[in-house]
């Protein structure tokens, strides 16, 4: 193997989100737009998508589905 340069990578921002259909708690991440977190439930896959609000507002870093 060789040893090239470290590619420089920022990891993208996470949330943490309960899903209340199957009482689980997962950390999902930003799409590749940085619109929107989205994700899915790891039990049943039901997909979540969590808007990214720019403008300052709620701080909460925890959201559950609805
Ligand atoms: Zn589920």
């Amino acid at each position: 193997m060789t040893d090239q340069s470290p590619t420089p990578h920022q990891p993208r921002p996470s949330v943490g989100v309960h899903f209340k259909c199957c009482n689980v708690y997962i950390n999902i991440y930003q799409n590749q737009a940085g619109t929107a977190y989205t994700g899915h439930c790891p039990r049943c896959a039901t997909p979540i998508e969590i808007p990214i609000v720019e403008k300052g507002g709620s701080s909460s870093r925890f959201f559950t589905d609805s």
